[in-house]
């Protein structure tokens, strides 16, 4: 699995203003994509389901690091 480091500029609570935050990420890119359209076809949407689901509990955790504080 490759990782992608993500940016993107947040409001960090601990320097109580906008600062560059970095998360790294599973990005497979292409490959992936087509595995979850093929898991969903091949699932009847229920792969789409979970997949949504874990979207949003990923994104909940974040897991956004504050370039300038580390938290
Ligand atoms: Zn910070």
């Amino acid at each position: 699995m490759a990782k992608a480091l993500e940016q993107t500029i947040k409001a960090c609570k601990h320097c109580q203003k906008k600062t560059v935050h970095n998360r790294t990420t599973n990005k497979t890119g292409l490959i992936m994509f087509l595995v979850h359209i093929v898991l969903t076809v091949v699932t009847a949407g229920v792969w789409l389901v979970l997949l949504i689901i874990w979207m949003i509990l990923n994104a909940k955790i974040g897991g956004w690091t504050c370039q300038e504080c580390g938290k």
